[in-house]
């Protein structure tokens, strides 16, 4: 599909229409996946944030977050559970915090494949390439870095650099940590203010370009506690700009998919925290074929607060995995076994 025709089912209202774009992502799901959804286990490890993006709830501009960095121990047990649950990945996940030492961080890596059989997924934001080479040398398998837009005025907007730092390009990071070696993961959020129609098309275009191993797309969901959030109070304007509608998510899901068909696309917590009830499922039924179930113990959960109401909060890793795999029997699909990683 070219951009244009991307646009056009961006901008599509037509029901039926839209069900025969969902068939067809579900189909070249199947046909290039299976029927297998893999579950990866997330760590939220450290909320902690040097970064000031203007959309995002842990920024360092939200004074009223209490801020956790979970201890080596903790972690390495998330890790155990994980293998007790059968699952084949886990991701370590923060927020940019310089407080995590590269080398401790290394460490936990080395520990993680010398004691289990998971891929470990990093997804610790913007660090410098030494620091991405020594996490590949100890044993890191993916990395997870979302280029949130391909619009580089509306990225500078909301990702301000770093204290004492330049404006940086996650798109060229990304082509820097597949050199290392890394199975590279990246995506967007839906409907974020200032984002176009031919904005989104663009994204799914450099997804394809890009030739990711995961592909994580889902709706913007304000904090009141961030820039961005309050300029969404007023509402989102101009006939152009994309809403951070459910519906949007589903369409982006299946064009990433026709555009992506061996990569993997998670129905993520995002689109389950604006349809609690079948969110997941919808995900998994037009395009996605990967889940992440949340392993951060629950005393620490709720300060990983990204957006408000996220979903699966207050539920223990088994609750979650329970919930989740039942929802994923509920669609006659199957709990893939082993790392799931794109090239199994
Ligand atoms: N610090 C790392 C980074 O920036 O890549 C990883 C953690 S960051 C919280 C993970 C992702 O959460 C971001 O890439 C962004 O897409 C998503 N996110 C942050 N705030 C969000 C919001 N308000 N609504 C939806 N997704 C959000």
């Amino acid at each position: 599909m070219n951009k244009l025709e991307i646009t056009k089912w961006l901008k599509e209202t037509d029901a039926s229409k839209l069900a025969e774009l969902y068939e067809k992502a579900n189909k070249i799901r199947f046909e290039n996946v299976g029927d297998d959804v893999h579950l990866r286990g997330l760590i939220e490890i450290s909320n902690c944030c040097c970064r000031t993006c203007g959309y995002c709830g842990i920024s360092a501009i939200n004074s009223k977050l209490t801020r956790y960095r979970m201890k080596r121990e903790e972690i390495i047990e998330c890790a155990r559970k994980a293998v007790t649950l059968s699952y084949g990945t886990v991701v370590l996940q923060a927020g940019e915090d310089p407080g995590l030492d590269g080398k401790w961080i290394a460490d936990i890596i080395r520990e993680i494949k010398d004691k289990t059989p998971l891929a470990v997924t990093l997804s610790l934001g913007e660090r410098s390439n030494e620091e991405f080479q020594l996490w590949k040398d100890a044993g890191a398998d993916r990395y997870l870095l979302r280029f949130e837009t391909s619009d580089e005025t509306l990225f500078r907007k909301i990702h301000p650099p770093a204290p004492g730092q330049g404006y940086t390009n996650r798109i060229e990071i990304l082509k820097t940590l597949k050199k290392i070696g890394y199975e590279a993961g990246s995506g967007v959020m839906i409907g974020i203010p200032g984002q176009t129609y031919e904005t989104l098309a663009n994204d799914i275009l450099t997804f394809k370009e890009l030739d990711l191993d995961m592909i994580g797309v889902g709706p913007y969901l304000p904090h009141p506690e961030t820039p961005l959030g309050e300029e969404m109070s007023a509402g989102l304007k101009g006939e152009n700009q994309v809403p951070n509608i459910e519906e949007m998510v589903y369409k982006v899901i299946a064009l990433t998919r026709i555009a992506a068909p061996e990569s993997n696309i998670p129905s993520t917590t995002a689109l389950a925290t604006i349809n609690k009830a079948t969110g997941r499922e919808l995900g998994l039924n037009r395009g996605a074929n990967i889940v992440m179930p949340n392993l951060t113990p629950v005393e620490y959960r709720k300060y990983y607060e990204i957006y408000p109401s996220k979903a699966c909060i207050y539920e223990t890793a088994e609750e979650c995995h329970g919930c989740l795999s039942g929802r994923i029997a509920s669609i006659n699909r199957t709990v893939g076994k082993g790392t799931g990683s794109r090239n199994r």
